[in-house]
C-alpha cells in the first residue's frame, strides 16, 4: 500500500479527530509509510533525510510532541529524541 506517514485521510476526519491542513504539505505524502517506522535497528537515515527539507517540519514535530507520538520519526526526530526535546522543553518553560 502506497500512502504517506500521515495516511490516505489528510485533511478528513481520522476516528473523529481532524487531520490538521498542513499534513498535506509534508515531503512524506504518498511515501510508504513503513520507511518511517522503521524495524528495530533499521536506519533511520533514509526517513530523516526526507524530513530535512520538509517545508512543515516544525508543525509535524509540535503536533508529534503534543500528541505524544512516541514510535516512528515524525519532525524529522525519532521518538526517543522527541522524548528528550520535549523534556528539555518543559524543563526550559519550568524556569
Ligand atoms: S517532517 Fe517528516 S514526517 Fe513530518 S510531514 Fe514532513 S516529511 Fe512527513
Amino acid at each position: 500500500m502506497t500512502a504517506s506517514v500521515w495516511s490516505d485521510h489528510q485533511g478528513e476526519e481520522l476516528f473523529g479527530f481532524a487531520r490538521p491542513a498542513w499534513q498535506q504539505q509534508g515531503a512524506c505524502r504518498g511515501l510508504d509509510p513503513n520507511l518511517f517506522f522503521p524495524e528495530r535497528g533499521e536506519s533511520v537515515k533514509e526517513a530523516k533525510a526526507v524530513c530535512a527539507p520538509c517545508p512543515v517540519r516544525a508543525e509535524c514535530l509540535d503536533y508529534a510532541l503534543e500528541n505524544h507520538e512516541a514510535l516512528g520519526i515524525s519532525g524529522g526526530l525519532s521518538g526517543r529524541e522527541r522524548r528528550k526535546l520535549g523534556r528539555t522543553r518543559r524543563l526550559k518553560e519550568a524556569a
